[in-house]
């Protein structure tokens, strides 16, 4: 178990879930950036079955919440529906908790998330407390005007009210300003790897695997 060297200011954190101490050597926990459209859920599940690592999108779970009407999904509403991020402390609150289910212990595939530098450091420090820090972050790169036509296309197939053309502008600039950051953040930690992200589904999951690979060996 590794011990950050400042752990003590950091605030303290759940318990650690049982089994952890276990398989923390094996931990492998990836992050997926990219913009709106450059298919980071569709890729997460594909390495979900080549790894065995359990998937985490926050936008999945803000969706969810928002289709129950919880008091987090009507708040959340008010910032997806425009193309807008969710404030902070309500994203980590819910990762927070759901990073504490055990079957996260063995790993994680972060979708969505980290979205801003507080995030990204946020969850650093809750990785290094529970010893098992990032393996990887993963960028999907794409032109923007595939990003574009995929999105309308899917605002056909699936209805998601924040595909219209107006929402997306918003969500695509969104990325540049408060995600597109995050890129230089993973780099000066040796963690990035950029993936080329046009192409079908199959030829982008087979640069992932190349990159995952050479991170297992
Ligand atoms: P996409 O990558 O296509 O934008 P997501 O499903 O990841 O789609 O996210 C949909 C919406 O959910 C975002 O536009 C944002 O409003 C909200 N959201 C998802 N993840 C986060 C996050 N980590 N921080 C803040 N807001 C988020």
């Amino acid at each position: 178990m590794t011990y950050v060297k400042d752990a003590d200011a950091i605030p303290a954190a759940p318990a650690a879930p049982e089994g952890l101490e276990a398989t923390a050597e094996a931990a492998m926990l990836i992050v997926f950036i990219g913009p709106p459209g450059a298919g980071k859920g569709t890729q997460a599940k594909r390495l979900l079955a080549y790894l065995g690592i359990p998937h985490l999108s926050t936008g999945d779970l803000l969706r969810e919440a928002k289709s129950q009407d919880s008091p987090l999904g009507r708040l959340a509403a008010q910032y997806m529906d425009h193309g807008r991020l969710v404030p902070d402390p309500l994203v980590l609150e819910m990762v927070g908790q759901k990073l504490n289910e055990p079957q996260y212990a063995k790993g994680c595939m972060f979708d969505g998330f980290p979205r801003t530098l507080q995030q990204a450091r946020s969850l650093d420090e809750s990785l290094a407390l529970r010893g098992t820090p990032l393996s990887l972050a993963l960028e999907l790169r794409a032109d923007e005007n595939e990003l574009i036509n995929r999105m309308l296309k899917r605002a056909a197939a699936e209805k998601r009210v924040d595909d219209t053309p107006q929402t997306i502008a918003q969500r695509m600039d969104v990325y540049k300003k408060q995600t597109a950051p995050l890129l230089e953040y993973y780099t000066k930690r040796g963690l990035l790897e950029t993936i080329d992200a046009m192409g079908s589904p199959d030829e982008v999951f087979e640069r992932i695997k190349v990159a995952v690979d050479r991170r297992r060996a």
